[in-house]
């Protein structure tokens, strides 16, 4: 790694806190089984449950409504296989009950690829389009809502460009059809405030690894009354919702990164924002013809992505590695395909473009000094690469 190094990728994972990795280091030693009786198990046990208690009051929920799973992908896919059983005879063709499922055009690929697997399956799958600025279009969710309709899974905040959907009204108008509402949060706990009451969703997706926790861990919130099936079948662990000994130090770890994130939601945004802000106010300065993508407030705090006409995103990114600043073209997951981002197709930037767009998104290791290194190495870049694909 070079000696400067600025990492500004969070939304795709966030390093372990200082306070979370001690604090996993430390319970390495406590080997119970959370499930066993004895003492070594009842204190494997005390840790899981406070965990959940703090994992819950992030989103505002009891801890008797949290399940932990393996992460925010396995929290989508039960919710996905619950609704499927919800309205599908054993041999997976849709039988009696409904059968129409809706989402949007921006969802992380873990949503998007369920909500395929259950139209394979025979359900109808409505892809709501999102305006400009990465808003689900309200009014098409108002004509694709029916009393046959399941339900709907509408991200909170989007992982590439960080608009924030309106999940309270969305949850108005799937209420009001009688269907089931959930919100995958994976970016939007920690970063903006998350309610799910005040939200009025029936399952809300939560990781640890984009909230300075361990990967490898996520949780489900349930609504009370709300359906769950297990995804993984076996002992009586998460009360059956979720087989499979616990992973208590993954269970900690998410835990303390929960608490700490709620008691510093505040300070977190304030931070990134005015990273962010100077970041996208030092590029529109220094590089001309560039565009924002995503919406101007109602958007996350530490979330930032740019089109450069002219120039090609690895490209973008093979340079910034070069001077130790490490970024990404769309997601995470969708790095290596060659297919322009889906996010930015659905908002209507051309596929030439989506090529050259970059995400920035922003966490605590970062400070202005970090900012200004960026500023001062991504504009030659920008000027060089465009140099080129004009000689081209
Ligand atoms: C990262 C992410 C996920 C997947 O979470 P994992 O814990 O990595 O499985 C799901 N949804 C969104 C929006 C994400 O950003």
């Amino acid at each position: 790694m070079t000696e400067c190094q600025v990492y500004i990728d969070y939304n795709a994972t966030t390093p372990l806190r200082a306070e979370v990795k001690a604090a996993m280091i430390t319970d390495l030693d406590v080997y119970g089984n959370a499930s066993s009786m004895h003492a070594h198990g009842r204190l494997a046990r005390a840790r899981i449950e406070e965990a959940r208690a703090s994992v819950g009051a992030l989103v505002g929920a009891p801890p008797e409504r949290i399940i932990f799973t393996s992460g925010g992908s396995e929290s989508n896919n039960t919710v996905f296989q619950t609704m499927r059983q919800q309205g599908t005879a054993e041999d997976g063709h849709v039988l009696g009950g409904k059968s129409e499922i809706i989402t949007s055009a921006i969802e992380h690929p873990c949503v998007l690829n369920s909500a395929m697997f259950l139209k394979s399956l025979g359900f109808k799958v409505t892809i709501l389009p999102v305006d400009g600025q990465g808003l689900v279009k309200l009014d098409a969710l108002k004509a694709a809502l029916n009393e046959n309709t399941l339900f709907v899974s509408i991200m909170m905040a989007n992982n590439e460009i960080g608009t924030v959907q309106d999940i309270k009204e969305i949850s108005r108008l799937v209420k009001e059809a009688g269907a089931f509402l959930h919100s995958d949060a994976v970016q939007a706990v920690g970063k903006v405030p998350v309610d799910v009451d005040e939200l009025g969703v029936d399952y809300l997706t939560m990781s640890a690894h984009k909230i300075y926790g361990p990967k490898g861990i996520g949780a489900l919130y349930v609504r009370k009354g709300a359906p769950l099936l297990p995804l993984i079948h076996g002992g009586h662990q998460e009360d059956g919702f979720r087989a499979g000994t616990y992973n208590n130090i993954g269970i900690l770890g998410f835990g303390l990164a929960a608490s700490l994130a709620l008691g510093e939601l505040g300070s977190y945004s304030r931070h990134t924002a005015a990273l962010r802000d100077r970041l996208r106010d030092g590029l529109l300065k220094r590089v001309p013809d560039i565009k924002i993508n995503g919406h101007p407030t109602a958007v996350l705090p530490n979330t930032l992505n740019v089109s450069f006409p002219g120039a090609e995103g690895e490209a973008i990114l093979l340079s910034m590695d070069l001077e130790g600043i490490e970024a990404s073209t769309g997601s995470a997951c969708a790095s290596g395909s060659l297919e322009p981002s889906h996010v930015l197709m659905a908002i209507g930037v051309g596929p030439e473009l989506a090529h050259g767009s970059i995400r920035f998104s922003l966490g605590w290791g970062l400070n202005v000094d970090d900012i200004d290194y960026i500023l001062q190495k991504l504009p030659p870049i920008i000027m060089r690469l465009r140099s080129m694909s004009t000689l081209r």
